[in-house]
């Protein structure tokens, strides 16, 4: 995984360029930290999870969706893994049982 910083303006904060498996942080535009977990996240979940853990992560968000620490991540599994994840690593609070199945997966 790389990192790259790029210029605004852009759309985004950031993003995670799947193919280059780079992280692309826009200079300057909210909360990069954040923006940097929100896209490692990405990577774990696209990247580093075995492809029974994208089934097991997908079942869990199905049913605790509505537990999800952000909007954002109550919209599809696919940004809710990232904003669990970047809430879990930027110590924000998360629901126990989301802690709970980080802690399991990671353990
Ligand atoms: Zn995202």
């Amino acid at each position: 995984m790389s990192l790259r910083e790029v210029e605004p303006p852009k759309e985004h904060a950031s993003w995670y360029d799947f193919a280059a498996e780079t992280i692309v942080l826009v200079r300057g535009y909210g909360d990069e930290a954040d923006s940097f977990a929100h896209e490692t996240g990405h990577h774990v979940h696209l990247k580093i999870f075995t492809p029974a853990q994208q089934v097991a992560w997908a079942a869990f968000w199905q049913a605790h969706r509505l537990e999800m620490p952000s909007r954002y991540g109550r919209q599809s599994a696919v940004e809710g893994f990232p904003e669990l994840f970047s809430y879990w690593v930027r110590g924000k609070p998360i629901r126990p049982v989301l802690k709970q199945w980080l802690g399991e997966c990671f353990g």
